[in-house]
């Protein structure tokens, strides 16, 4: 039988044609594999394939690196990080959101943040800044003011004012310890108006938070100061000088040792000597 390509140019030019003719259909079923995953790809024989496997792939709708700033995918979102677990998204406006909120916080990070972007009474819309707390409570000491005042509001940081230079005195000078080892909150995270007692409204609401800060805190002993703080703590409505002088005990084993305000003393100072028995008889039970 005759060769159909007599002249070798022409037989060669045929055996190119087919060649090509294969590359591209061999392309083709690449690309289509490519569609359906990385993996049957990969399998694939041809290197030339893989590459245009990737080129497919690239088209394919990829996830934002944690470089790359876009926004993040809202199934992403909705999954909490185990290292950073957000107890919720919603900024709390009602007492059971606080509630819910508070007992879901895992560390007192986390809590702060919480608070943060509390909304749940009125004090959220004139307040400059949440105040949460200060020191490391190393020394396993928690005192509890009543709520921020112009500069707290202003820094972010519990006694800072008058007030809380006598406080500083009191547990630098009288009690011997660095400021940043004792913990100091309020039961009100945001400011009053004018430094106005807080209502019995916002105290209900707010110190849910509180009660968790105490909880992860765990201290050794507690120290409210004033009649808010103390009553709160004790869950009574007796006058200081009933609560203050002596050691209560609260049913989860913390030890309260109720004292006078530091901006009390302030304007009484005849009451700082029954200030710094209180601190003493707190000192014994650390
Ligand atoms: S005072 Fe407390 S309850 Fe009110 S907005 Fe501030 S953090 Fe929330």
């Amino acid at each position: 039988m005759a060769c159909p390509h007599e002249n070798p140019r022409d037989e060669l030019r045929a055996l190119s044609a087919a060649l090509a003719g294969r590359v591209r259909r061999a392309r083709r079923g690449g690309r289509r594999r490519a569609g359906t995953g990385a993996a049957a790809v990969a399998a694939d024989e041809s290197p030339g394939e893989i590459a245009d496997a990737g080129q497919a792939q690239s088209t394919l709708p990829q996830k934002p690196s944690h470089s790359e700033p876009g926004p993040t995918p809202a199934m992403d979102s909705a999954v909490p990080s185990s290292a950073n677990p957000a107890p919720s998204s919603a900024a709390p406006t009602t007492l059971e959101a606080v509630r819910s909120q508070a007992a879901a916080c895992q560390d007192l990070d986390i809590l702060r943040a919480a608070v943060a972007t509390c909304r749940a009474c009125g004090l959220c819309e004139t307040r400059t800044q949440t105040v949460f707390a200060d020191g490391d409570g190393s020394a396993g000491i928690l005192f509890i003011g009543e709520a921020p005042g112009a500069n707290e509001d202003e820094q972010g940081v519990p006694f800072v004012g008058r007030a809380g230079k006598l406080l500083t005195d009191i547990i630098t000078k009288g009690m011997g310890l660095e400021r940043e080892r004792v913990a100091i909150a309020n039961i009100l995270k945001c400011r009053p108006p004018e430094n106005r007692d807080p209502s019995t409204q916002e105290k209900r609401t707010c110190t849910p938070w509180l009660d968790r800060q105490i909880e992860l805190l765990a201290p050794r002993v507690v120290i409210p100061l004033g009649k808010h703080a103390s009553g709160h703590i004790l869950g009574s409505d007796a006058a200081m000088g009933a609560m203050r002088g002596r050691i209560h005990e609260l049913e989860n084993g913390v030890r309260v040792v109720p004292t006078y305000h530091p901006a009390y003393l302030l304007r009484s100072p005849g009451q700082k000597k029954a200030c710094w028995e209180d601190i003493k008889l707190a000192m014994s039970v650390v």
